[in-house]
C-alpha cells in the first residue's frame, strides 16, 4: 500500500488547531473544509490530463484538461462530509456518493446502514473521504463496498491515521492507495486515536 503524508506548513498549522480541545465547532468545520482544499490538490495529483487547444485574446495556444469522467467523491457519513465539502469546492463537478457506517462500540465493528453511489461509478476515479482511520476497519468495509458497487479505481483520504488501522487498512487492501495529513501515536482501549481530535462527528456538529 502506498501511504502519503501530506506534509505542508498550512496543514500542520491548521491541524495543531483542530486539535485543541478548546476550539469551537464553526471553527472546527471551517478548518477541517480548508485542510480539505489542501489534501484533495494531493490527492488529484495524478489525474490524467489531455491536449486542448484553445484561443487567447492574443493567439492560438495549447493547453490541457482533465481526462476522462468525472471524479466520484463518497464520504463515510457523518464526519465525512466535513472533507467533502471543500473537496467540492475545488473540484465542483465531482459526483458523489455517501455510505453509512457506525461503530459498534463493544465490537469496534462497523455496521453498514445506508449506501448511495453513482451507478458508474466503476468508470471514475473514486476518493474516499473519512477524517479518522482508527481500527481501519470502517475504511475496509466502505472499500469493499465501493468494489461491490463496481468502483475500481479507489483512493482513500483522511486526515488522522492510527498505526494500528494502517496496517490492518494495509493487510486487507494493499493495493489501494491513502493519503493521510497526520499517523498519530497509537489507537487506545476504545478505538480513539491518541492524541488524535476526540470524535470527529461530534466536534464537527458540535453534538457533544
Ligand atoms: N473516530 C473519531 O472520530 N475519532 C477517533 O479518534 C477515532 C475514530
Amino acid at each position: 500500500m502506498a501511504v502519503t503524508v501530506v506534509s505542508h506548513p498550512l496543514i500542520e498549522h491548521k491541524l495543531t488547531l483542530l486539535r485543541r480541545r478548546e476550539t469551537p465547532t464553526a471553527l472546527f468545520r471551517q478548518l477541517l473544509r480548508e485542510i480539505s482544499l489542501l489534501l484533495a490538490y494531493e490527492v488529484t495529483r495524478d489525474l490524467d490530463l489531455e491536449d486542448v487547444e484553445i484561443e487567447t485574446p492574443l493567439e492560438r495556444t495549447r493547453g490541457s484538461r482533465l481526462s476522462g469522467k468525472k471524479l466520484c467523491f463518497v464520504s463515510v457519513l457523518r464526519a465525512g462530509n466535513g472533507l467533502l465539502d471543500g473537496m467540492l469546492d475545488l473540484v465542483p463537478s465531482a459526483r458523489v456518493g455517501h455510505i453509512g457506517l457506525y461503530r459498534d462500540h463493544a465490537t469496534l465493528q462497523p455496521v453498514e446502514y445506508y449506501a448511495k453511489l453513482p451507478e458508474d461509478i466503476g468508470e471514475r476515479l473514486t476518493i474516499l473521504v473519512d477524517p479518522m482511520l482508527a481500527t481501519g476497519n470502517s475504511a475496509v468495509a466502505a472499500v469493499e463496498r465501493l468494489r461491490t458497487r463496481g468502483a475500481r479505481r479507489i483512493k482513500v483520504l483522511c486526515l488522522i491515521a492510527a498505526p494500528e488501522g494502517l496496517r490492518t487498512f494495509e493487510a486487507a487492501l494493499p493495493d489501494v492507495p491513502v493519503v493521510v495529513a497526520a499517523v498519530d501515536r497509537q489507537l487506545d482501549e476504545r478505538g480513539y486515536i491518541r492524541p488524535g481530535l476526540g470524535d470527529a462527528g461530534d466536534r464537527l456538529y458540535g453534538t457533544r
